[in-house]
């Protein structure tokens, strides 16, 4: 025993409260207040609020600046973790396609999937809304048995041919229904996502919405990415067609929507008027939207998650924030794969859309990350407050 062992010294003194401040703080309540503070003593939360009023009620706290943002873990709304062995590209979307997505194809796999949970793992992830590529039914049973990743796997379903809808559709729920029961509690659940409006034909995508609704699946569509999906539904032509129809492709867009291009309409207009977003799916991207979108994404109580470096990389626009926002919109935030978004740290993303909407308050941007992920992949959220466990990873670096 070091015989200086009964003098207490002022930094090992088990319950002298410290004061972490900070410049944005996200309790996981409310909204996100700036500048922010916390009290911790003796590894618990003590207070949260002004740090000039725990200043005031804490005058004996120690005070340290823990960094620029305090808030519970941010949830990477949408990812594909099966991609995680790619080499990220930032490249225009119709050269990324064929030489990323497609010429890295041999590294897309469990192997990856399972080091891209690793990487969350490390990063304290709060959660993870990731898409299980249509040929990726082996990931599925890996993915669900990790307890350590909680959100949603999203099984991914495509087929533009409408007379081969019931056929995909029933080997689709065979999947789902071996699946399901792998869920483990504190694991993630399976999800179904119907991989575009315009990949997946108006008759499937009914028959996948129809069904996750019915049994409470949770579901994600890729919408209104880059702008030539809009001229596709408008047109029934353009940069995606010719790039679609060097796969086996139906002889006209009209056959995939079950109705013809017209001039207003829209990837969302569709899905609305087809009933799927009653069904309520989150809504990946949502780029490429026209006031109307916004107004139908609201009134179906539609979520929409945004991944701001990825569509800046493949030069698809820049995501309306201002305008869901205003409209009401649950928004949450993802870093797509690390082929498009370069990382899967979705904090990373938070601080590009920092750059990318300086005018936006950014307080808003880091409760999407938090609140709307947690919305999104239906995963509860750890609170900042009054009796709680304080985690240092609250502290974001
Ligand atoms: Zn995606």
């Amino acid at each position: 025993m070091s015989p200086m062992s009964d003098v207490a010294s002022p930094d090992l003194a088990p319950h002298t409260p410290e004061l972490l401040t900070c410049d944005i703080l996200y309790t996981g309540m409310g909204g996100a207040q700036s500048p922010g503070g916390v009290v911790v003593s003796g590894g618990i939360v003590a207070a949260t609020g002004h740090p000039d009023t725990l200043r005031g009620n804490f005058p004996h706290a120690r005070e340290r600046r823990a960094g620029s943002i305090i808030a519970p873990p941010p949830v990477n709304a949408h990812t594909h973790l099966d991609m995680s062995a790619y080499d990220f590209q930032a490249l225009p979307y119709f050269r990324w396609i064929p030489e990323v997505a497609v010429g890295q194809r041999e590294k897309r796999g469990l192997a990856g999937a399972l080091a891209g949970a690793e990487t969350l793992g490390g990063l304290g992830a709060g959660a993870v809304g990731d898409i299980v590529g249509s040929h990726g039914q082996d990931m599925l049973a890996p993915l669900l048995a990790r307890t350590d990743l909680s959100g949603v796997v999203y099984f991914e379903v495509l087929s533009p041919f409408p007379e081969r809808a019931d056929e995909v559709f029933s080997a689709a729920r065979q999947v789902m229904d071996a699946h399901r029961k792998l869920e483990r509690p504190g694991g993630p659940r399976l999800g179904l996502s119907p991989h575009t409006p315009f990949t997946v034909s108006s008759r499937l995508m009914r028959l996948l919405t129809d069904y996750a609704a019915g049994e409470g699946i949770p579901l994600q569509i890729h919408v209104a990415e880059h702008p030539s999906e809009v001229e596709l539904f408008r047109t029934g032509g353009g940069p995606i067609w010719d790039s679609m129809t060097r796969f086996p492709y139906p002889a006209t867009f009209a056959e995939v929507i079950g109705r013809a291009p017209e001039a207003d309409l829209t990837p969302v207009r569709y899905l609305d008027e087809l009933g799927v977003l009653t069904a309520r799916p989150t809504l990946v991207h949502m780029v490429n939207v026209t006031p109307d979108d916004i107004a139908r994404t609201a009134r179906a109580g539609c979520a929409v998650v945004s991944c701001p470096r990825s569509n800046t990389h493949l030069e698809c626009g820049v995501f309306p924030w201002a305008g869901f926002a205003a409209a009401g919109v649950e928004i949450a935030l993802g870093t797509d794969s690390v082929a498009s978004g370069g990382s899967l740290d979705v904090r990373d993303d938070v601080a590009f859309a920092r750059t990318l909407y300086p005018h936006l308050d950014p307080r808003l941007i880091v409760r999407a990350a938090v609140k709307g992920g947690s919305r999104v992949t239906g995963t509860p959220l750890p609170f900042i407050r009054r009796g709680e466990t304080w985690q240092e990873s609250f502290i974001w670096p």
